[in-house]
């Protein structure tokens, strides 16, 4: 009775020390189930993550992009102020994709430091995104259209910001992305 008292079990979960007696910890984890076996391995939504921005965003920014600017010279305007808005934007968008290569590929590789990687990764994309929408302003457009096309970059933040947020929690949380990566940091390595 003394024993099992002074037993103290660490709870997988949330690392807390539970009593020796205790079936669940304060956190809601059975303590007597079998330990689940660890995630390792980019699948699931790791992989579809890893898919999205390594492989389906980039062609997809680089044909938006060359679309924009070739509308931009077939209307010789390249060197207007709608111009040089398009070419901040394209760049910003063209830089995004590329960080957005690299995030994937070292998710991909499981190199130490993707996840943290990652996180900036998408700190930087919602911040771009957010930025943008200052953009026909900072390139002092007419009056008459600079409301309307900054409505454009908000709708579009719009759509980015949620998706950014979720990924964001998914990276904190994920039990997959916890196990994955803290075994390509290990000692086995
Ligand atoms: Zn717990």
């Amino acid at each position: 009775m003394n024993a099992a008292e002074s037993t103290v079990v660490h709870c997988p979960a949330c690392g807390r020390d539970c009593a020796g007696d205790a079936r669940f910890c304060f956190c809601g984890v059975d303590l007597r189930a079998a330990p689940q076996p660890p995630l390792i391995g980019v699948r699931g939504w790791l992989l579809f993550f890893c898919i999205q921005i390594a492989i389906l965003a980039p062609p997809l920014t680089l044909l938006n992009v060359s679309r924009e600017l070739l509308d931009l010279v077939r209307l010789d305007a390249l060197l207007s102020r709608v111009g040089a808005m398009i070419l901040l934007d394209s760049a910003s968008r063209l830089t995004l994709a590329a960080i957005g290569v690299v995030a994937g590929v070292s998710l991909w590789l499981r190199r130490q430091g993707a996840v943290a990687f990652v996180r900036v990764y998408l700190l930087a994309y919602l911040g771009v995104y957010l930025l943008l929408i200052a953009l026909p302003y900072v390139c002092a457009l007419p009056a008459e259209v600079r409301g309307r096309v900054a409505a454009i970059y908000f709708q579009r933040a719009a759509i980015a910001i949620p998706s950014t947020i979720v990924w964001s929690l998914y990276f904190r949380t994920s039990r997959r992305v916890r196990d994955t990566y803290a075994a390509a940091a290990g000692p086995s390595h």
